[in-house]
């Protein structure tokens, strides 16, 4: 017998992990789902790149679960071999005895192995940059730099909420002033990653994380030493938000010399490339407090993503806000 849901399809725009938990929830009601991301493949922050041959988890490094929901999410990530655990309590290299004690886990083959599985039979479309958000009578509509064109009752939106504002202070469609000013109450931290390539093992200890005795770095990892390659290939490091934010204009060489001066005494080899990578929103520093905002329930507009919630770590608490956004929609309508 077909479901009785007045919403029968329903667009997310961002493929990070808030749009990707999202989806699969509706799509398991039974409401057809279109993810829509402008980047070149999934995960949004949870993102690894390969450079000569080099893998680099260049974004989100490890993930923590107090949640009951998100512990369940976990395992099932841990039982399909897309996850395992890296460590308990944050390795800190000026503090010997770990004051944080929960466990970090890691994807099996660098981070971005979690949000492809999470995608695993759902309607993806990479590459396409959401310009426009139009309002028809009964849904959506909306435009991509590629020149897509989707259309359903419902919308998720789970870019970071200052992208996200920006767009809609672009697009046909306005957001009333009350809702700007609130959401406006979220903001990030930005970060930059500097990836260096080296074909030996660094001196960083195990488990291949450390957060360094720097004022400009904020961690700094070994992919072989964390268990994402099976060759020793290089180390990812990622600057303070005050590094930048000062260096942010400079250019790729000058901001990778001076994070290269931070951490050469991890390193046993020169590198022999590197990239940089500026992150501009990387962890909320300040948060809705709410799991997600419901804009309009007549056809429904919700946002959600990390910058919504209170006390949980970012990709945790991305994925409980794509939950929560997703269970209210179909509460809505079912
Ligand atoms: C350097 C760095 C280190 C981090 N370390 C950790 C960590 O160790 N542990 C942890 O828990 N978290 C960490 N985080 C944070 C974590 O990665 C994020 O909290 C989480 O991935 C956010 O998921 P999301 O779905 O809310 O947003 P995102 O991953 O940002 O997803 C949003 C998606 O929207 C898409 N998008 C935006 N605008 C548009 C548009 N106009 N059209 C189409 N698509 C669009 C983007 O391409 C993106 O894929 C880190 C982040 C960074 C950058």
């Amino acid at each position: 017998m077909p479901r009785k849901i007045p919403v029968d399809s329903c667009l997310i725009i961002g493929a990070g992990i808030a749009g990707l938990v999202a989806a699969r929830r509706i799509q398991d009601r039974g409401i057809d789902t279109i993810i829509i991301d402008k980047g070149r493949g999934v995960g949004g922050r949870v993102s690894t790149r390969r450079i000569n041959g080099a893998r680099f988890d260049h974004g989100a490094q490890s993930f923590t679960a107090s949640d009951p929901r998100f512990e369940e999410l976990v395992e099932g990530f841990v039982d399909l071999g897309a996850a395992r655990v890296w460590f308990e309590g944050f390795p800190d290299e000026k503090d010997a005895v770990r004051k944080e004690k929960r466990i970090h886990y890691y994807g099996t083959n660098g981070m971005s192995h979690i949000p492809r599985s999470l995608a695993a039979g759902l309607d993806v479309m990479n590459n396409e940059r959401v310009t426009d958000i139009c309002r028809e009578e009964k849904h959506w509509r909306l435009f991509t730099s590629a020149g897509g064109n989707f259309k359903a009752p419902a919308l998720i939106v789970t870019a970071p909420m200052p992208q996200t504002l920006e767009l809609f202070n672009e697009c046909d469609y306005k957001l009333n002033s009350e809702t700007v000013n609130e959401l406006g109450i979220i903001k990030y931290d930005p970060c930059i990653a500097a990836m260096f390539v080296t074909n030996r093992q660094s001196k960083i200890p195990k488990p291949g994380g450390i957060v360094p005795d720097s004022c400009h770095v904020k961690w700094i990892a070994d992919s072989f030493t964390k268990g994402i390659t099976d060759e020793p290939c290089g180390v990812i490091v990622h600057s303070t938000a005050d590094f930048a934010q000062s260096e942010w204009d400079r250019d790729d060489e000058k901001i990778a010399d001076a994070l290269y001066n931070e951490i050469k005494v991890f390193l046993s080899a020169e590198p022999s490339a590197y990239q940089i990578h500026r992150w501009r929103y990387s962890q909320p520093y300040r948060t809705y407090p709410k799991r997600y905002y419901l804009y309009n329930s007549g056809s429904p507009l919700l946002f959600a993503g990390d910058g919504f919630g209170r006390a949980s770590c970012s990709i945790e608490a991305a994925a409980l806000s794509g939950m929560e956004a997703a269970d209210r929609l179909i509460e809505i309508h079912a």
